[in-house]
C-alpha cells in the first residue's frame, strides 16, 4: 500500500512518530558527540597532568637513590678501603657497603671499583643483576664532583636491573666509584607501592617505565613490551595505539630529567569514553520514552479526528449507494468538524426531499405516459382491424373483375385491375406486421425454458415458401442449448431472420445460411447466430434497419414492410434479451439475438 492509500488515522501518528525520531535523533547526536568531545578533553588533559605528576616523582626518586649511593660512598670505610683495598679494611667497607633502609631488597647487590675501574669489592648477589660493562658505562663519565649517576634499565630473565653510580671522593680526589645494583622484583612489597600509584593515577590507567632507547620497558612488576609508537621524544602530546590485549588506548609520555628513562601512562579509549556511552545509553532510553509517548498521544489524537471523519465518510458512502436514512451526526461537536458533520446532514436532509420529489413526479409522468401510450396503441390496432375490411373488400372485386370481365378488358386494363390487387395484397402484408408489432408491444409475455431445436423447426415451416422457391440451403447446428423465452414469439424473430438472411441474396446466387449458438457471459447467456451469404450491409446502418419502416431497398428490388427487424428488437427486449447484427456490404451478414440459458444459475 503507497502512503497515499493510508488512512489518516495512521497517517498522523507515523507523521509524529517521523518527526519526533528526527529531533531526538539530531539532538541526541549533537549532544553525544558534544559530551564525547568533553569527556575525551577532561581526559588527556587529566592524563597529562598525572604524567608530568609521575615524570616528577620519578625524578625525585632518583636524586634520593642517588643521594643514597653517595652517602655510601663519603663512607670513611669505604674511601679507606678504595685508597688502600687491605684486608684488615675490608670488614668495614663491606658493613659500609652492606644496604639497609626498607627497600634494602630491592638492592642485589653492591660494587666498590676503583678509580682505575677495577672492582675492589662486592657485597650480596652480583649475578646475575650486576653487569661488569653496564658498570664501566655508567661511571665513565662521572666526574668528582657529580653526585652520582643512574643507568639504562636492563633485562634480567623477566625483571628488570638498573644501577646507580657514586663516586668516592676524598679531598678533591677521585678514589673510585661505589655502584650498587637494583632490581625491580615481582615482590610483595611493590603491591603497597603499586596501591599508592593507583591512587595517584587511577585504577584504570596502566603505567609504563622505559629507555629512552625504546628497548627495554617494564609495568613495575615485570617486563613488559614496548609500545607500538615511538614514545621516547615524551613530548606533551597525545598518543593513540592500539596495545596488544588491552585494545585502543590514550597515552602520554614524558622524558624523566637526569636519567634515561622515559614514563608512559596509558588509559583504554573504552574508559575515556565510557562517560558519552553512558550518556548515550541514557539517550537512547529517553528517545525511546519520548516516541512511545509521543505516539500514543498521536493516536489518541488522531482517534478523536478520524472518528466524526469516518462517520462522515460512511455517511457520505451510504449516500453515493442510495440509502439517505443513514444518521451522520450523533454526538453534536462544536469544532469544524462538528460543522462540517451539520452541513453534510443538512444536505443529505434536502438531498433527499427533492429526490422523493423527483421520483413522484417520475412516477406521475411515466403513469401518464402508459396511458397515452396505451391509447395510441389500442387507436392503431382498431385502425388496422378497420382498414382491413375494405382491402379485402377491394381484393376480392378485383378478382371478381379480372374472372368475370377479363375477356371485356384490353391488356391495358387487365394490367391496371392485377396492380390494383398486388397493392392490396401488399397493404395487407403491411397491416398484418403492424397488427404483430402492436400485439407484441400489448400482449404479456409468460417466459420459460425454450428447446431451441423445436423453436427453429416452427421457424422452418413458417420460411418453407421463401426456402423452395430460392432452392435456398439452410445449415442448423446440431447441438443448441435451451433458453428461457416465449416460445411462439421466438418462433417469429427467427422466421423474420431467416426470410431476410434467403431473401437479401442477389439474383443468381444459392442463398446460404446458417444457424450456430454461443455461450456468453461464462456461459450464463446463449447467442444464437444467423449468417448468410447475402448482400451484406453497411456498419452506418447496422442500428437504422431496427426501426420501424426503416429500408435500405427499394420494394422493386427486394418486397418487404421494413417491420421485420423492428418486430426482432422489440421482442428481444421484451423477452430480456438483446438483438444485433455484423456485417460489410457485400460480404453477408450475422445477425445475433442473445437470451439467459435455461440451465444457468
Ligand atoms: P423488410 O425485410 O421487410 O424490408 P426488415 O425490418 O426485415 O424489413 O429489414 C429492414 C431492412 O434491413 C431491409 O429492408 C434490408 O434493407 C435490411 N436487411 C435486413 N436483413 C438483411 C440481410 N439479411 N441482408 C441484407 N440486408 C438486410
Amino acid at each position: 500500500m503507497t502512503v497515499r492509500g493510508l488512512s489518516i488515522k495512521a497517517k498522523l501518528p507515523l507523521l509524529i512518530g517521523g518527526l519526533l525520531v528526527v529531533v531526538t535523533v539530531i539532538y541526541g547526536g549533537a549532544a553525544y558527540q558534544a559530551v564525547r568531545r568533553s569527556s575525551a578533553g577532561a581526559a588527556i588533559a587529566r592524563l597529562g597532568t598525572v604524567t608530568d605528576q609521575l615524570a616528577q616523582l620519578l625524578t625525585t626518586s632518583r636524586d634520593q637513590l642517588v643521594a643514597g649511593a653517595r652517602a655510601v660512598a663519603d663512607s670513611p670505610a669505604v674511601r679507606a678501603y678504595a685508597i688502600r683495598p687491605a684486608a684488615d679494611r675490608r670488614g668495614a667497607a663491606e658493613m659500609a657497603l652492606r644496604p639497609t633502609g626498607p627497600q634494602s631488597q630491592q638492592v642485589a647487590a653492591v660494587e666498590l671499583w676503583g678509580a682505575d675501574r677495577h672492582r675492589l669489592l662486592v657485597v650480596g648477589t652480583p649475578e646475575p643483576w650486576a653487569d661488569a660493562a653496564g658498570a664501566a658505562a655508567l661511571v665513565a663519565h662521572l666526574s668528582p664532583t657529580d653526585s652520582g649517576t643512574v643507568g639504562p634499565f636492563r633485562p634480567v630473565g623477566d625483571s628488570i636491573a638498573y644501577g646507580i653510580a657514586a663516586p668516592v671522593v676524598a679531598g678533591g680526589r677521585l678514589l673510585g666509584y661505589v655502584v650498587q645494583w637494583r632490581r625491580i622484583p615481582s615482590s610483595a612489597d611493590l603491591k603497597d607501592q603499586n596501591t599508592g600509584l593507583r591512587r595517584l593515577i587511577g585504577s584504570d590507567a596502566h603505567l609504563f617505565v622505559g629507555n629512552a632507547t625504546d628497548d627495554v620497558w617494564t609495568d613495575l612488576v615485570k617486563r613488559a613490551p614496548p609500545p607500538p609508537v615511538d614514545v621516547s621524544k615524551g613530548a606533551g602530546g597525545v598518543l593513540r595505539y592500539e596495545r596488544a590485549g588491552a585494545g585502543p588506548v590514550v597515552a602520554a609520555s614524558r622524558l624523566v630529567v637526569h636519567t634515561p628513562w622515559v614514563v608512559l601512562l596509558e588509559f583504554p579509549r573504552a574508559v575515556v569514553l565510557a562517560p558519552a556511552r553512558q550518556f548515550l545509553t541514557q539517550l537512547t532510553l529517553i528517545g525511546a520514552t519520548i516516541l512511545l509517548v509521543g505516539l500514543l498521544a498521536a493516536w489518541a489524537t488522531s482517534l478523536t479526528l478520524t472518528r466524526p471523519l469516518t462517520r462522515l465518510t460512511r455517511g457520505a458512502e451510504a449516500v453515493a449507494a442510495g440509502d439517505y436514512a443513514q444518521p451522520v451526526v450523533d454526538q453534536p461537536r462544536g469544532d469544524e468538524l462538528g460543522r462540517l458533520a451539520d452541513a453534510f446532514h443538512v444536505m443529505v436532509t434536502h438531498v433527499r426531499e427533492s429526490q422523493q420529489r423527483l421520483e413522484e413526479r417520475v412516477r406521475a409522468r411515466t403513469r401518464e405516459l402508459e396511458e397515452r401510450n396505451q391509447e395510441l396503441e389500442t387507436f392503431a390496432y382498431s385502425i388496422s382491424h378497420d382498414l382491413r375490411s375494405p382491402l379485402r373488400a377491394m381484393e376480392g372485386f378485383t378478382h371478381a373483375l379480372l374472372e368475370d370481365y377479363g375477356s371485356k378488358l384490353d391488356e391495358t386494363g387487365r394490367q391496371h385491375a392485377e396492380r390494383v390487387a398486388a397493392a392490396a395484397r401488399t397493404m395487407d402484408r403491411l397491416i398484418d406486421d403492424l397488427l404483430a408489432y402492436s400485439q407484441l408491444t400489448r400482449s404479456e409475455l409468460d417466459l420459460a425454458p425454450i428447446d431451441l431445436r423445436r423453436v427453429l423447426h416452427g421457424s422452418m415451416q413458417q420460411v418453407e415458401g421463401e426456402v423452395r422457391s430460392r432452392n435456398a440451403r439452410v445449415t442448423i447446428a446440431d447441438s443448441l442449448p435451451t433458453v428461457v423465452g416465449h416460445g411462439p414469439t421466438l418462433t417469429q424473430v427467427l422466421a423474420n431472420l431467416l426470410a431476410n438472411g434467403i431473401k437479401f441474396v442477389p439474383a443468381g446466387r444459392t442463398p446460404e445460411v446458417r444457424v450456430r449458438a454461443e455461450s456468453r457471459n461464462g456461459g450464463g447467456r446463449v447467442r444464437l447466430w444467423v449468417e448468410d451469404n447475402g448482400i451484406g450491409i453497411a456498419p452506418e446502418h447496422h442500428e437504422r434497419i431496427f426501426r420501424v419502416f426503416e429500408r435500405l431497398h427499394r420494394s422493386s428490388d427486394y418486397p418487404g414492410t421494413g417491420i421485420g427487424l423492428a418486430i426482432v428488437r422489440k421482442a428481444m427486449e421484451r423477452m430480456g434479451g438483446t438483438s444485433g447484427v455484423e456485417s460489410q456490404l457485400g460480404q453477408g451478414s450475422r445477425f445475433w439475438i442473445e437470451l439467459p440459458r435455461a440451465d444457468a444459475d
